[in-house]
């Protein structure tokens, strides 16, 4: 059984950090959403924060590539969780690798205090870089899941969120249209490719 699941009815007298990290079209925020569903049919009281820079879709709501929603409230920075927590029972915290790095001193101050702390993020950037405080909250985290997509090129399991488009700033909002999910040896011919031109 896994750590998450043996959890689920401990209710606030044991808090944890869970991490489900990978790269885009992984469904981690498929499996973020599925885990509070499962909190909220066990009777737990379940809230979501996400950072304001993550506007793509809604400004309330965390919805994933299935149009899967929970509601969720955009903060200004991590700090903003520990004042909003109040009396939940589950957090769960999406587009986590755009937190600042006192993401970590959260998530740890909310799991001793009794918390349920379920983080998705993107573990790497598109130049194969870990992604802001996520190496952090892996660290720190009881519990890790890796999501994986599929690779566009040849259907391995992929490991990074390839640009399709020029620019070298780390953070592009964007989906198909900007990024595809390809393995570790597709993207290391693109690089080769790269090199070559
Ligand atoms: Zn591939």
């Amino acid at each position: 059984m896994y750590f998450f699941e043996s959890n689920i009815c401990t209710g606030h007298q044991r808090g944890s950090i869970e991490v489900i990290c990978g790269s885009m079209f992984s469904g981690k925020t498929e499996e973020l959403l599925r885990r509070l569903k499962r909190a909220k049919i066990a009777k737990q009281k379940v809230e979501i924060f996400k950072p304001c820079i993550d506007t793509r879709y809604s400004e309330t709501e965390v919805v994933s590539h299935d149009n899967n929603a929970i509601i969720s409230t955009p903060v200004e920075s991590s700090q903003n969780i520990l004042l909003m927590a109040g009396d939940v029972d589950v957090i769960g915290i999406d587009e986590a690798q755009f937190f600042d790095s006192g993401i970590t001193d959260v998530c740890n101050t909310l799991a001793e205090q009794g918390y349920r702390v379920i983080v998705a993020g993107l573990d790497m950037d598109f130049r194969g870089n870990p992604f802001g405080p996520m190496p952090a909250l892996m660290a720190i985290a009881d519990d890790v899941t890796k999501e994986h997509a599929v690779c566009v090129r040849c259907g391995a399991p992929a490991y990074i969120s390839h640009r399709t488009v020029a620019g070298e700033k780390q953070v592009l909002l964007g989906e198909t249209d900007k990024y595809e999910p390809i393995c570790r040896c597709c993207y290391s011919k693109e690089k080769q490719k790269g090199k070559k031109d």
